[in-house]
């Protein structure tokens, strides 16, 4: 069995305006979806970022990709090196951290690898998690993932001609700008999908304000495990002082401040575990990250890490180390969210529950049947491979609102600057 054909098919969905130290997101959130098709009918499927810069990177790799053997992944691996050579393709958001050749190439190989998988479990008849070393858990738990947002995409200036138009419908969420509407957004998402953990993205108000946030949470919400991240928006001595004020309310704090030396200060001195996906981005950053003790727990992202079985050989080295693993999220759909749900179900590591942002697609998808979360958890599919299959109707809706939108890459600070054109992305700012 060989791939005989590769199909990129860039997306659009609607997101809302969701705040963070970059700025805010887009009226359109952007994927890629890839397939490997290998004729009978058999697909396999990844799904990554859309970004112009990196779609181009995708479509150059998938053209030296017909003829592989879908087992091959060694074989895929060279030759996305090989056609990449030595390019590079940074975020302009920079929430995943630094860039650099190893890392583009790791993320420009991540979705064929989840596709060559899921390639396998067809024609094996196994599901992805047999093929990363078995399920050492039916369920895989993802936690509540709260943001300060604004009630809809202002439309003032004219930012609809901007991006191409504003989605059609507005989100179910409200605004959230304060403890109150954080503590009320946590329920409204607890009440539909049951989560059973909550992380509140940070970076977005004077810290004093996010630690009343926390409180009024733990208020709310006594037993619940609660996460911040302010994305490396606090210098040192900021993220020191939050650190210490939310001693005993916060099972990790997630990159309160920039670079692995600035890390490795705030943890000497926090009394909770530092988690990143913004200092330990990449193999290279390993040893002086593990070395410096700068972080206790790293959030895996296999789009990134360079696919599911690279993320468990992450998940092994942070076993060596005695570090944490949780799983970080970008904006995503569904084939994501069921690769985190393979690759969660075989990595014994994983011990807490991962990020997601599938609530804020507000029920869009590529997909016929979604993964559903329910008490805060994904069941792992029994069925081959992924254990989704693609609704072609509905990737050609998304398709077209791409082809609509005008975003060709994600920038979060220029998109604010249309409302705030003082806002500037610091990090530090406080
Ligand atoms: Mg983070």
């Amino acid at each position: 069995m060989r791939i005989r054909e590769v199909v990129v098919t860039p997306v659009a969905f609607p997101d809302p305006p969701l705040l963070n130290s970059a700025g805010v997101h887009q009226p359109w959130a952007l994927r890629a979806i890839v397939e490997l098709r290998c004729g009978d009918g058999l697909v396999g499927l990844g799904e990554t970022y859309g970004d112009a810069p990196h779609l181009e990177l995708l479509r150059a790799a998938g053209a030296t990709l017909v003829g592989l053997d879908p087992f091959d992944t060694n074989r895929l691996w060279r030759r996305v090196c090989r056609v990449l050579g030595g390019a590079d393709s940074p975020d302009r958001h920079g929430l995943t951290g630094d860039s650099s050749p190893q890392k583009t190439a790791l993320r420009v190989f991540a979705p064929f690898e989840v596709a060559c998988l899921d390639l396998q479990g067809h024609l094996t008849g196994r599901p992805v998690a047999d093929l990363l070393g078995g399920k050492v858990r039916e369920r895989v738990p993802f936690s509540a993932y709260l943001f300060y947002k604004w009630a809809v995409h202002p439309t003032a200036d004219g930012p609809a001609s901007l991006v191409g138009g504003l989605p059609p419908v507005d989100d179910p969420y409200p605004a959230a700008l304060d403890p109150a509407g954080i503590v009320a957004q946590a329920r409204q998402l607890i009440d539909e999908y049951g989560f059973g953990s909550i992380k509140l993205k940070g970076g977005v108000f004077p810290p004093d304000e996010e630690i009343a946030a926390i409180r009024a949470l733990r208020e709310a919400f006594p037993d619940l495990p609660l996460r911040l991240d302010p994305n490396a928006a606090w210098s040192v001595e900021t993220s020191v002082r939050v650190a210490r004020e939310t001693e005993g309310l916060l099972e990790y704090l997630e990159d309160p401040t920039p670079g692995i030396p600035g890390m490795a200060e705030v943890a000497k001195a926090a009394p909770m575990p530092l988690a990143t996906n913004m200092c330990v981005v990449s193999p290279a950053d390993i040893p002086p990250g593990f070395g410096q003790g700068a972080v206790g727990v790293v959030l895996s992202d296999h789009h990134y890490w360079g696919g599911l079985r690279r993320s468990a050989e992450l998940a092994a080295i942070c076993r060596t180390w005695g570090v944490g693993v949780s799983m970080h999220s970008n904006s995503h759909l569904g084939i994501s969210l069921a690769a985190m749900t393979q690759l969660g179900a075989a990595l014994p590591e994983l011990t807490y529950a991962a990020d997601t942002h599938t609530p804020w697609q507000c029920g869009v998808d590529v997909l016929e049947r979604p993964l559903p979360i329910t008490g805060g958890a994904v069941t792992v599919p029994d069925t081959p491979g992924l254990g989704v299959s693609l609704d072609r109707d509905a990737l050609a809706r998304l398709h077209e609102n791409y082809l609509r939108c005008a975003i060709r890459e994600r920038d979060d600070t220029s998109y604010r600057r249309i409302f705030e054109p003082e806002y500037t992305k610091r990090r530090p700012r406080w």
